[in-house]
């Protein structure tokens, strides 16, 4: 496989024939000489490319270790591309316009020709070192956290100083001559994983959701070629600085910087896997190229303070600020996947005013908006507003539970490691799939369900989990990992293989993941079908639900490993509670029944007054009414019932033997009193109940259901609330005229409401929110709420504005405790915090919030 790699020779006579051929638009320069004498050289690539230093650029870096050979066989295969399509495709006609390519095909020429010929797996250069060692990690040779080792052997061994060598001091000279580069990659083998650039302080960053959506739009297009997305892992705790890597310089520079790790091994198969590499970021990198421009001065300011200004089950009302301008408008993006793609796919909106109403959402469900302002005359479009995070409201007949996987009950079970599966429980991370030490491996996740209650009836569920690590994922397009609900009773151990492996299934959740969408960085998420919310209600009667999740059992001849590995939020290694596995799930209550009768019955003629009920036409062609109206405080208290459905229940007493063209409307009305004729022609009409019936359809049925739409629900729950009265009037409607005509309605007549116990309003917020410094975190602490409803507090953390709501920032703490440490955060930051209390809706209160700057004592 390794001859249909390009050698570094081949590479640069390919590279000045390109030039030859196209010299209006390539132009091959050296920047500076390895080690062992060969040229490093770097390929100019724009139209009128004597102009390209002038334009905003793209910086390309491949193959900085030698072994890992992508990054240089891409750029030239991109280059061609380029070349070839200038004139063709007008989206990247547009770019070499406006922009300019900087590509370094192969930054460690040295080491990639040993490893081409000699050595395959060799990564460093090939200085030799002042002890006799060959070799310096050109990846750990920059200046940001370098680190002097002693073990000048390491394969990660960074020099004796940074940019001690040839190749680093090449392209830091280039960068540094060059402010024109906005957006920088550097390309590596393997994990099919985007590492944006970041500051490893765990916190969110201004420009984290411009590097999420850079890597996401090209994830979009890789899935168009291959099926296939990438990771995108930034800022997961535990990071520790990757010690003087490009990167990281890049970064320091202010260039968005991305190392992409392509592929499931360093040298693949080329026709195989690496061929499918290469297809599938050619146009990932032409998308990227085309927003280097977004990112100079030339594009507008990123919108400020993108926040939620309201929220309800359905509709989300998002404001922002921005110097008013009539040459700007600003896009927005829904989205309710982690990491998403921020392209047409995701548009939402388009809007000229600082504020956007988003409707026609899913009740509780988590939606993701991102946000950018776009010049109308030039087209070039500001960077993102930090991405804002919300969870629709709940609708009246539902609650829902956040359960998070328990500690003892979570874990993954090896089939080689028996002896140590007890041990895996509550503990760093989940290992599943099969690689040759452990066997075949599976994943164990219990739920405790006991906090929901017994009547539940579960309308949606989804079960969360975070891939943490694909590297032992090795084989391309291999292999796919199953979730399934495991039947109580079919195992008696979660800690033994054996039983686990041949635990009965009640069912498999969702869709497989397939080895080519295990993306690790971004969050997974199954949807449970009504079925499969069927198969976890059954589980609510054992209090406890257990998955199995399992990968592939096999390996084929000559692999040793395809593994993944998933957070669990448990011991030292994992993530903590932001990153352990949840069952989000929606659910309701069956619904209670009551049937109210009538307070006042009257029938009101134009010049009389009866107190039955009775509708029609009297004998001079007067409409008679019938008014009738309902005491809700026969109801059970507002604060702690919802009423789901409600109806009118009439049937008529009389029948006609002649047909008639009658109709009779049921009216929501408001009038303060019913005296006379007059107050009832001057009634105010709000709504009507239902559809109007027919004479006819009186007779076919023996009652009539007038049913409350969403409208009439709200203002009979307002009134319900306020404990007033429903007031109804029927009413009779003619085309043709009637005189003599007069139906009257049994006394039996009856309100229907349907309605489940749920609390309607939140707690109040806590009190005295205090900020201290402890054991070198910040402790936060409050005054607790003494009220039975009280579920516990919920604390999250916004970087850049106070969370509006419990979902508008990084989760620190669910519970009942009165304080918590955010384990993460850095002194060095300012942030808002704000502490939520919880019922078992669960109703949020206001925010308690609290700023923590970074200037202050504490
Ligand atoms: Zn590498």
């Amino acid at each position: 496989m390794k001859k249909q790699y390009m050698s570094y020779q081949e590479s640069l006579d390919f590279l000045y024939t390109m030039e030859k051929t196209y010299p209006d638009l390539i132009d091959i320069i050296k920047i500076g000489t390895t080690y062992e004498g060969r040229d490093i050289v770097l390929a100019k690539i724009s139209k009128n490319v004597e102009t390209a230093d002038e334009k905003p650029a793209m910086l390309y870096t491949g193959s900085v270790h030698a072994r890992e050979w992508i990054g240089h066989e891409l750029a030239l295969k991109f280059i061609e591309y380029v070349a070839e399509n200038q004139d063709v495709d007008p989206e990247l006609e547009k770019s070499l316009g406006e922009s300019t390519i900087y590509m370094v095909p192969c930054l460690n020429p040295d080491g990639y020709e040993y490893s081409r010929k000699h050595f395959s797996f060799w990564r460093k250069n090939r200085r030799v070192n002042h002890d006799g060692t060959i070799g310096v990690d050109l990846n750990r040779n920059f200046s940001i956290g370098f680190v002097k080792q002693k073990d000048t052997s390491s394969n990660v061994y960074g020099g004796e100083e940074p940019f001690s060598e040839a190749e680093t001091r090449a392209i830091k000279e280039f960068v540094d001559a060059h402010e024109n580069i906005t957006i920088a990659f550097d390309y590596h083998s393997q994990g099919n994983v985007f590492f944006p650039a970041h500051k490893f302080m765990h916190e969110a960053e201004l420009d984290g959701t411009d590097m999420n959506v850079l890597c996401a739009n090209m994830n979009y297009e890789f899935a168009k070629v291959t099926g296939r997305k990438y990771g995108i892992h930034r800022g997961k705790p535990p990071a520790h600085l990757i010690s003087g890597s490009g990167r990281e310089y890049y970064y320091s520079k202010g260039i968005i910087a991305v190392v992409v790790e392509v592929g499931t091994k360093n040298i693949p198969d080329y026709m195989k896997s690496m061929s499918g590499s290469i297809n599938e970021n050619i146009p990932a990198l032409k998308k990227a190229f085309g927003e280097v421009i977004n990112y100079s001065a030339a594009a507008p300011v990123r919108v400020e303070e993108f926040t939620i200004d309201a929220r309800d089950a359905n509709s989300v009302t998002l404001v922002w600020k921005y110097e008013a301008r009539d040459d700007i408008f600003f896009e927005i993006y829904r989205s309710s996947k982690d990491k998403d793609a921020c392209n047409e796919s995701t548009k939402v909106g388009v809007v000229g005013e600082n504020t956007f109403r988003d409707t026609d959402l899913n009740s509780s469900t988590n939606y993701h908006y991102t946000i950018r302002a776009v010049n109308k005359n030039s087209g070039y479009k500001s960077p993102f507003a930090p991405i804002v995070k919300v969870r629709t409201a709940l609708e009246d007949s539902e609650f829902f539970k956040l359960v998070f996987a328990s500690k003892r009950g979570t874990g993954y079970v090896g089939q080689y490691t028996q002896e140590q599966n007890r041990a895996h429980f509550g503990l760093n991370s989940l290992f599943v799939g099969i690689n040759k030490s452990r066997g075949i491996c599976d994943a164990v996740v219990s739920f405790e369900l006991d906090s929901l209650p017994e009547n539940a009836i579960i309308k949606s569920a989804r079960f969360y989990i975070y891939p943490m690590n694909r590297v032992a994922a090795k084989i391309e397009k291999f292999g796919e990992w199953n979730l399934s609900l495991l039947k109580e009773g079919s195992f008696t151990e979660v800690t033994d293989f054996e039983q686990i492996d041949n635990a009965e299934a009640k069912g498999v959740m969702g869709r497989a993941i397939q080895s080519s969408n295990l993306t690790q960085g971004i969050w997974n998420h199954w949807s449970f079908s009504k079925h499969e919310c069927r198969l976890l209600q059954e589980s609510l009667e054992n209090g406890r639900a257990t998955f199995r999740l399992d990968g592939p059992k096999t390996l084929p001849h000559g692999e040793d490993s395809q593994m993944m590995q998933f957070d669990i939020g448990y011991g030292q290694f994992g993530g903590g509670i932001h990153y352990r596995p949840i069952l989000d799930i929606k659910y309701t209550l069956k619904n209670e029944k009551i049937k109210l009768k009538a307070s006042t019955k009257s029938a009101i003629y134009a010049d009389k007054k009866e107190d039955l009920l009775k509708s029609g036409f009297d004998a001079s062609g007067n409409k008679v009414y019938s008014y009738l109206d309902f005491d809700l405080s026969q109801l059970p208290a507002a604060d702690n019932t919802m009423i789901t459905e409600c109806a009118l229940r009439i049937s008529a007493k009389n029948t006609f033997k002649k047909r008639s063209d009658i109709r009779y409307y049921v009216e929501l009305v408001d009038v303060d009193e019913v005296g006379s004729y007059e107050d009832i022609k001057n009634r105010d009409k709000i709504e009507y109940i239902g559809y109007e019936v027919a004479e006819s359809d009186l007779v076919k049925n023996e009652c009539q259901y007038f049913n409350f739409d969403t409208f009439s629900k709200s203002i009979l729950d307002q009134l319900h609330q306020e404990g007033k009265t429903l007031k109804l009037v029927i009413k009779p409607t003619s085309a043709l005229g009637a005189k003599n005509r007069i139906l009257e309605w049994n006394s039996n007549v009856e309100l229907v409401v349907n309605y489940i116990p749920k609390r309607r309003t939140a707690l109040p917020p806590v009190d005295n929110l205090t900020i201290k410094k402890e054991n070198k975190m910040i402790k936060l602490s409050w005054d607790g709420i003494d009220d039975d409803a009280l579920n516990g507090y919920y604390v999250v953390r916004n970087t850049f504005h106070t969370p509006k709501h419990f979902m508008d920032g990084v989760k620190i703490y669910g519970g009942k405790d009165t304080w918590t440490y955010d384990n993460f955060a850095s002194f060095d930051k300012e942030k808002h915090y704000a502490v939520f209390t919880y019922d078992d809706v669960p109703n949020f209160s206001e925010p308690a919030t609290i700023k923590y700057n970074p200037l202050e004592k504490y």
